[in-house]
């Protein structure tokens, strides 16, 4: 590798990728301290916020100001003399059977729907609607997309901030093929056998070729370490009993038969 890749110019998936870690939705649900994560959600749908759509911000902080008139006030006392809007939407993500609640920020709300929050406030103003509880249906556009996200996961609010998002197919495969292999049974029967020291990294590598963005292995190598055996026995489907079997009510010697010739003679070769 070379060194001189450490430039201060990052690609947008760097900037995903930078200082995070790569983990599924139902992972950073089980975090248990602030974690900042790359991760894969579906934008299911976005939440009224009682405090609306949009707020007034400061220009030197991300906070809200307050006051009628300038100089407006944030929090930290800084000074805003002109009037700057700034989306601030939560929304509903999935992955898999999990669900949460992110919010985005107006740079990547921005990114998403467009528009500009001072526009997109602007219109509503012309058309007489001035309250930011009142949410325009361009703001819905931000739900149904499958983003790679940036996220910071917040275990005291069940929230994720959301730091970057990026809509590139091919880094979100790529993202969700590094999802440690406790989430899918499959994978976890190939993670089984015993593994030389640095093969886990270059496998993962290997099998998203097509993306070229520098893969974070300090977080492969956390997830090897915290790979627990004992989530092996748990998942693998193959340990089941014969009483499971009968449960089910299905004729156990009929089950186990099929299951035997499962391999290359499915029940429809008679149909043919
Ligand atoms: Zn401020």
């Amino acid at each position: 590798m070379s060194q001189s890749t450490g430039g201060s110019t990052y690609t947008p998936e760097q900037k995903i990728l930078n200082k995070a870690e790569i983990m599924s939705l139902s992972q950073i649900m089980s975090l248990s301290q602030e974690t900042v994560c790359a991760t894969v959600v579906k934008t299911a749908r976005v939440r009224f916020n009682p405090k609306g759509w949009y707020y007034q911000g400061c220009y030197k902080c991300p906070k809200t100001t307050f006051g009628d008139k300038p100089p407006y006030k944030c929090d930290q006392n800084h000074q805003t003399e002109t009037q700057i809007w700034k989306y601030r939407i939560d929304v509903d993500v999935e992955y898999g059977n999990c669900e949460a609640t992110f919010t985005f920020w107006d740079r990547e709300c921005e990114q998403l729907i467009g528009e500009s929050a001072a526009s997109l406030r602007d219109q509503m103003l012309e058309i007489g609607i001035d309250d930011p509880c009142d949410y325009p249906t361009t703001i819905d556009t931000i739900e149904g997309r499958t983003l790679a996200i940036k996220v910071k996961w917040q275990p005291k609010w069940s929230n994720g901030s959301v730091q970057g998002v990026h809509e590139g197919k091919s880094f979100i495969e790529g993202l969700k093929a590094q999802f440690t292999p406790t989430q899918d049974p499959k994978l976890l029967e190939q993670a089984s056998s015993p593994l030389p020291e640095d093969v886990t990294s270059s496998q993962a590598v290997e099998s998203n070729s097509d993306t070229d963005y520098v893969i974070q292995t300090v977080s492969l190598s956390d997830d090897t370490d915290q790979f627990d055996p004992s989530l092996l026995a748990m998942n693998t489907p193959s340990k089941r009993s014969g009483a499971d079997i009968k449960d089910e009510n299905v004729e156990a010697g009929e089950l186990i038969g099929s299951k035997m010739s499962s391999t290359k003679m499915p029940k429809q070769a008679k149909m043919e």
